[in-house]
């Protein structure tokens, strides 16, 4: 479905991350892929986990460093020399935000989530669009924290406020190059940056209770909704958050 397709996933840090499924759905489809990491100590995780994967680039990009985002879109120009879609999938708040009431947090934990976990989208789709000379389509990853108060997840949940928001805005200053903007809201999943979330087991237990499904989401399912978004499957689709959480958040109780 991907063959001849061009893409970039920003937030592999190990196996369990969404972004990993979400590279092995889009690498199954037959898409070449760049992968970023954030700092040196995740290089050989990225590498080791794409040495499989034909014509995979892995390049270096903390989204606070503009000079190393500059440099990966001009990597992916002269290798790929077009970009038809990209995922986001990074986010981070310091350890002591993601615990108490919302209502301590601090000047620096907000700017830093709302400036790693929702300005880094607009930031990736300015450098991506002008890559996207054949159209494209831009997919982030959120959480149910943004339309409704998750205990402890605090400014994650604003920052993600504004990742949604910020994905419409997007969807509409883009939609008339043919580039679409969508976010995918997955229920809880157990990956590293999860478990900075205070109580987040127990968090897992109460969701596979109430789910329509009876279960939690899986991060392959994610990555499969992922690949939906970046086909062309889903060409009339822009500006949506789509609930991958098993139905979660239909419920009222
Ligand atoms: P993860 O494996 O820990 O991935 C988060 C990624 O963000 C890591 O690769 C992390 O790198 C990266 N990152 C943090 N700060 C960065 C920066 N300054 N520049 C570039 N990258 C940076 O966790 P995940 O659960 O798969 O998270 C992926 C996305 O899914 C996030 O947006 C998360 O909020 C969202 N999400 C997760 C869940 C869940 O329950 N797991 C549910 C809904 C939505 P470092 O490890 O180096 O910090």
């Amino acid at each position: 479905m991907l063959q001849n397709k061009f893409g970039i996933i920003f937030g592999v840090a190990n196996k369990r991350s969404i972004a990993w499924a979400t590279a092995e759905a889009l690498h199954e489809a037959g898409a070449r892929l760049a992968f970023t990491y954030q700092g040196e100590r995740l290089k050989d995780n990225v590498e080791k986990l794409t040495s499989e994967m034909k014509g995979a680039l892995v390049l270096p990009c903390d989204v606070v460093k503009q000079e190393e985002v500059d440099a990966t879109f001009e990597r992916l120009r002269q290798e790929f020399g077009r970009l038809d879609f990209l995922v986001h999938s990074i986010a981070f708040a310091p350890k002591e935000e993601l615990e108490g009431e919302f209502l301590d947090t601090t000047r620096e934990g907000f700017l830093t989530a709302l400036e790693i976990s929702a300005y880094s989208l607009a930031q990736v789709a300015r450098a991506a669009a002008p890559l996207m000379t054949e159209g494209g389509s831009i997919v982030s990853m959120t959480y149910y924290g943004a339309e409704k108060v998750v205990p402890n997840y605090n400014v994650m949940g604003v920052a993600k406020a504004a990742l949604e928001a910020s994905t419409r805005y997007l969807a509409s200053d883009l939609g008339k190059r043919n580039i679409r903007v969508n976010t995918i809201s997955a229920g809880p999943i157990n990956t590293l940056s999860a478990r900075a979330v205070s109580n987040m087991s127990s968090m897992l237990k109460h969701h596979a209770e109430r789910a329509p499904l009876r279960r939690n989401v899986e991060a392959r399912e994610v990555g499969n909704t992922a690949l939906f978004l970046c086909s062309p499957l889903s060409s009339g689709i822009t500006g949506e958050v789509i609930h991958v959480d098993c139905g979660y958040n239909i419920m009222a109780v």
